[in-house]
């Protein structure tokens, strides 16, 4: 059968007709797969797990608290057989920061670890961290029977220093240690001050917290140290309360009205 030049070029027509659907038919199914890959990526996007915040629930600062443990490095302070004052005093100085930074304050500390720290140094970094409030954590040690808290406070002797130091010294006692007294400048010199607390430029004191040469003391020490940086920290708070936020009606006393309301 021989082919006209008319059918020829008709059945190539054809042919290329078809040639272009096909290209056409697979050009529309290449865009359609690109709309549903973006689909995805679009909804992938949107709905993709968000991280989690670091800090959930942020609590208001209340103030800034600086807590000095005494001695550190090549300082062991005092001692007794194989215990040494540093190692006491950094113990119950973390302790005390823990339940400090409970009660919403910011907490600088001159060391938390074994280090030689400069006493004098020790005022001046809670002088640069703008502390409100300042402890310089110590122990005792007596030839004779020494037994008890006391603590010092700068020789200008101010009301909000001596304040801290009497609300610090009682609180222990509560805790179990004898009182002993509140001074201005140190044990032999009134008019002279321990470097810790010298220059610092907001209500500091020193506390010795009992006599590292008295085993009850050290009983005392070891046993309560929860219940001991409790006290401390719950002395500093209501030091800070007064000097800092009078007026201000702390949770216990919100509830007790609220009881006697509803009473
Ligand atoms: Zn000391």
């Amino acid at each position: 059968m021989q082919l006209t030049d008319e059918e020829i070029r008709s059945i190539l027509k054809r042919e290329k007709l078809k040639k272009r659907r096909k290209q056409q038919t697979r050009r529309r199914l290449f865009l359609i797969l690109l709309l549903i890959i973006a689909i995805i990526v679009a909804a992938f996007i949107k709905f993709r797990p968000q991280p989690e915040p670091l800090v959930t629930e942020e609590q208001p600062v209340r103030g800034v608290i600086f807590i000095d443990p005494g001695h550190g490095g090549d300082d062991p302070g005092s001692d007794n057989g194989a215990r040494y004052e540093k190692e006491d005093v950094l113990k119950l100085g973390l302790a005390v920061r823990t339940y400090l930074e409970g009660k919403g304050f910011e907490v600088h500390m001159s060391r938390i670890s074994d280090e030689s720290v400069d006493r004098e140094l020790r005022a001046q970094m809670a002088n640069e961290c703008n502390a409100q409030l300042m402890v310089s954590i110590h122990r005792n040690k007596a030839d004779g029977k020494g037994e008890g808290v006391e603590a010092f406070i700068p020789k200008t002797d101010s009301e909000e220093s001596r304040l801290l130091a009497v609300n610090i010294v009682k609180a222990l006692a509560e805790a179990g240690f004898a009182e002993r007294t509140v001074r201005a400048g140190t044990l032999n010199d009134p008019a002279v001050d321990y470097p810790e607390i010298a220059a610092t430029t907001m209500p500091s004191c020193l506390v010795e917290v009992g006599f590292i040469s008295n085993m009850d003391d050290n009983k005392r020490f070891d046993n309560n140290l929860d219940q001991n940086a409790q006290a401390i920290a719950d002395a500093v708070d209501n030091t800070f309360r007064t000097i800092y936020e009078p007026g201000v009606e702390t949770d216990e006393q919100a509830q007790e009205e609220e009881s006697q309301a509803k009473g």
